[in-house]
């Protein structure tokens, strides 16, 4: 890939899904929803499901947004009425300001990803607070008053940032499943993926990528075959759940 995509490669890859789902807070007291998410009332515990049960998936893009494959994926978002949830990258907000505002402007929610997409196992409260209040201030200056629910720490390594997050207002997020797009652009892979684990596991919240640190053009592919497929097999697209 160009340059331009490997100066953030190193900071990507995820850790095993075991890992990920392993750091849910307990569904402790809840925050004062007077923060930076604008949401209201968030909780501690981690969210994986969708508030719906049954044949409801929720899709959710993280690392992003990137010039190269958002705009196809909101294409087939706006094609498919399907509103999604995209956990954004402050660093790669800063440079791609437009695709924010498209992101919001096409009804899709946004999640508050961390400035610089490092793993917050170790990190105190404060500081985990003032990245959070950060990245949420500078997603909100390119996208003024836009809602910020969620929050999704890197890698699901959660350390303090759940309680934090919750006291800013924002839902941890989760997930459920995820088709490992960081491991191959192969497009028949990914569909093959993407259906048999919404079909396996009903309320999904499912974890995709669409940061600039590689190509994303086999999961938006992906995407754009699965979503007409499992609508035709009754399944329906929802946001995550809040426990707020
Ligand atoms: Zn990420």
């Amino acid at each position: 890939m160009t340059s331009r995509r490997t100066r953030l490669r190193l900071l990507a890859v995820p850790l095993a899904v075991g890992a990920l789902l392993s750091g849910a807070a307990p569904a402790l007291a809840g925050g004062t929803g007077a923060g930076p998410g604008q949401g209201g009332p968030a909780t501690a515990d981690v969210v994986t499901t969708t508030r719906l049960g049954g044949q409801v998936a929720a899709l959710t893009f993280d690392d992003g947004p990137n010039p190269h494959d958002t705009p196809r994926l909101l294409e087939v978002l706006a094609e498919n009425d399907v509103k999604a949830v995209f956990c954004l990258w402050g660093d790669v907000v800063r440079q791609n300001p437009d695709l924010v505002r498209q992101i919001v402007a096409a009804g899709h929610t946004l999640c508050n990803h961390t400035m610089h997409h490092e793993d917050l196992a170790t990190w105190t409260p404060e500081a985990v607070r003032a990245d959070l209040e950060a990245t949420s201030a500078l997603i909100r200056e390119v996208a003024p008053g836009a809602p910020i629910p969620y929050f999704r720490a890197p890698y699901g390594s959660w350390g303090q940032s759940a309680q934090v997050a919750a006291d800013l207002g924002m839902q941890p997020l989760g997930w459920t499943v995820t088709i490992e797009d960081w491991e191959t652009q192969d497009a028949d892979v990914l569909t093959e993926r993407l259906e048999s684990r919404i079909r396996a596991n009903p309320g999904a919240v499912v974890l995709l990528h669409d940061g600039p640190v590689m190509d994303r053009s086999g999961t938006v592919e992906a995407v754009a075959r699965a979503i007409p497929e499992l609508r035709a097999e009754g399944w329906r697209f929802h946001k995550p759940d809040r426990r707020g």
